[in-house]
C-alpha cells in the first residue's frame, strides 16, 4: 500500500467515525437509556463467523455501529444513575481517540517521551486536587481494582520487609503471617486484589459499622488490640457503594499508625470530595493514610479505563513495581512507568485524563462534585415524596436510596423488596432513566448514583417523572 493509499483510508474512516460519534452523542437527549437488544438479538447480529477475507475499514466502522445499536446502554447521558458510572467531559474523549491514533506504547519514557511527562504533570495535579502529600508516589492503572492491588502490594512489601522478609524473592511461603481490618461494608474488588496477592480472603477481618456506615474509634481498637504482634492493613472507606459514608480518618489512621499499621484508603469516587472546598471535610484526615485507590472514569469523568493509585512509601511502591530487562533502555531523569505500574506495553492513559483536568480547572471539578451531590439528594428528595416511595438513604454526597412499598393490602418486606425490583425494572423499560437495586441493612432498595457531568435540572425532571409514571401504572394495573 503506498503513503497516499494509507492515508486515504485513514482519512475516510476517521471522518465518517467522526459523523458516527456525533449522531450518537446528538442521540443521547432522546434515545432510551436501557440496551433494547436481546442477548440473542446481539449474538446474531455481531457473531458473524471469522472473515475469510478483509473488509474495507469504512464497511467494519459502519457494520460495527449497526450491529452493537441495540446493545449499547446510554451511560453517557445524564440519566443513567445505576452503579457509580461516570460519564467524559469532550476534552478527554477527544484525547482518549488521539490516544489510539499516537498508538504509544506507554510503559516508559524512551518509547513515549510525552505521555510520560503527561504522567508525571496528572501525578502532581491529581495529588494537589485531592489534597495527598506532594511526595507521594502514584501509577495511573485501569481503575480502582488496578490500584487496590497496587497499593495493596506496596503495603505487603513494606509490612513484611519491616519484619525482614523479602516478598519480592521469597512470596508468601513461611512468610510471616499479614491481616487486613476492614470496613465490614466495604466494596468487593479489595477482596479481589488481596485474592490476586496471593494473601486470601481469610485474612480479612470484617469490623461492624455504626448506623452511618462508618467504622467506629473503639471497634478498630480493639481490633488492633486484639493480636498487635501480626503485620496489619486497616482498610477504610471514602464513600460507601451504598450510603457514600466516609471512615472518620482523623482518628482512625493515627490510632492505626499507633500500632504500626499500614493504612489503605478506598476512595474509588469518593476521594474526590477532597477536590471540593464545600466537601473537602469529609476526607478530614485521609492525607495521613499509606495508600489510596481512586478512579478517574467515575467522578472525574475520564473515559474508561482509567483509575489512580496513591502510595506514601515511593519505596515500597517502587520495590513493587519496578522492573529491569536488558532491552530495556530506562530513563536516568524522566519516570519510567513500569517502575510503578503492574502492567508493561500499556495505553497512554495520562492523555484523557490531562484533557479532563484542563477542560474543568480546579474549579469546574469542585463545581462538578457540588453539581452532582446537588442532583442525587434532588433525585431522592423528589422520589422520596411519591406515593409509596420511601427513602432509605438521603445522600450525603452523591449516592442515596429508595424504597417503595408494595400498595398490596397486608404486604410483607418481602413484597416491598419485591415491589422496589419492579418500579425499577419498569423504569429501565421505559428507557427515561436507569436505576439499578441493591440491598442494604437487609432492605432491597433501588439506588440513586449522579456521576456523570452531564446531568442536569432537566435530567431530573424526567427521571422523577419517569418514576412517578411507572409507580401509578404498576398500582393500577
Ligand atoms: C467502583 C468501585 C471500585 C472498583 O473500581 P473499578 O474502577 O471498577 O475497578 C472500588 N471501590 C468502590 C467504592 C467503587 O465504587
Amino acid at each position: 500500500m503506498s503513503r497516499l493509499e494509507t492515508q486515504s483510508q485513514h482519512s475516510e474512516v476517521l471522518r465518517r467515525t467522526l459523523d458516527h460519534a456525533l449522531g450518537y452523542v446528538d442521540s443521547l437527549p432522546t434515545r432510551k437509556i436501557a440496551a433494547r437488544a436481546s442477548l440473542n438479538e446481539l449474538r446474531n447480529s455481531i457473531g458473524r463467523p471469522l472473515p475469510e477475507i478483509g473488509l474495507d475499514a469504512v464497511s467494519v466502522i459502519d457494520d460495527l455501529v449497526a450491529d452493537v445499536e441495540g446493545g449499547l446502554l446510554g451511560n453517557a447521558s445524564g440519566r443513567c444513575f445505576a452503579w457509580v458510572i461516570g460519564g467524559a467531559v469532550p476534552a478527554s474523549v477527544a484525547a482518549d481517540w488521539l490516544t489510539s491514533t499516537w498508538d504509544q506504547n506507554s510503559g516508559m519514557y524512551s518509547v513515549a517521551p510525552a505521555e510520560t511527562v503527561v504522567e508525571e504533570v496528572c501525578g502532581r495535579w491529581l495529588l494537589e486536587l485531592l489534597g495527598l502529600p506532594v511526595s507521594v508516589s502514584f501509577a495511573l492503572v485501569t481503575g480502582c481494582q488496578m490500584a487496590h492491588v497496587t497499593c495493596l502490594a506496596a503495603a505487603r512489601n513494606a509490612l513484611l520487609a519491616k519484619r525482614g522478609w523479602d516478598v519480592e524473592r521469597d512470596g508468601l511461603n513461611g512468610a510471616p503471617a499479614l491481616r487486613i481490618l476492614c470496613n465490614g461494608d466495604r466494596h468487593g474488588s479489595v477482596d479481589r486484589a488481596v485474592r490476586l496477592l496471593g494473601l486470601g480472603t481469610a485474612v480479612m477481618v470484617n469490623l461492624p459499622v455504626d448506623d452511618d456506615g462508618r467504622l467506629g474509634v473503639e471497634t478498630l481498637r480493639a481490633a488492633l488490640e486484639s493480636d498487635s504482634d501480626t503485620a496489619t492493613i486497616v482498610l477504610l472507606q471514602a464513600g460507601d457503594i451504598n450510603t457514600g459514608a466516609y471512615d472518620p480518618f482523623a482518628t482512625l489512621i493515627p490510632l492505626a499508625h499507633s500500632q504500626e499499621a499500614w493504612v489503605h484508603v478506598d476512595g474509588a469516587f469518593g476521594l474526590w470530595a477532597g477536590a471540593s472546598p464545600k466537601l473537602h471535610h469529609l476526607v478530614k484526615g485521609v492525607e495521613q493514610a499509606d495508600s489510596w485507590a481512586t478512579d478517574g472514569h467515575k467522578w472525574l469523568n475520564v473515559p474508561f479505563d482509567c483509575g489512580y493509585a496513591f502510595v506514601a512509601d515511593s519505596e515500597a511502591h517502587y520495590r513493587t513495581m519496578s522492573h529491569r530487562a536488558s532491552y530495556l533502555t530506562h530513563s536516568q531523569e524522566a519516570r519510567d512507568q513500569i517502575d510503578w505500574n503492574p502492567e508493561y506495553s500499556r495505553r497512554g492513559r495520562g492523555f484523557a485524563t490531562y484533557a479532563a483536568i484542563r477542560q474543568m480547572g480546579k474549579n469546574g471539578i469542585a463545581d462538578l462534585i457540588e453539581r452532582t451531590c446537588g442532583h442525587a439528594r434532588s433525585l431522592v428528595n423528589q422520589i422520596g415524596v411519591l406515593s409509596g416511595a420511601e427513602i432509605l438513604w438521603e445522600p450525603s454526597i452523591n449516592q442515596g436510596l429508595v424504597r417503595f412499598r408494595s400498595p398490596k393490602p397486608g404486604a410483607t418486606d418481602s413484597d416491598h423488596d419485591q415491589h422496589t425490583e419492579e418500579v425499577a425494572a419498569a423504569v429501565r423499560k421505559a428507557g427515561e432513566a436507569f436505576f439499578q437495586t441493591t440491598t442494604w441493612r437487609g432492605h432491597r432498595c433501588m439506588r440513586v448514583s449522579v456521576c456523570n457531568w452531564q446531568t442536569n435540572d432537566s435530567d431530573v425532571e424526567r427521571a422523577v417523572r419517569s418514576v412517578a409514571d411507572c409507580l401509578e401504572s404498576l398500582r393500577t394495573l
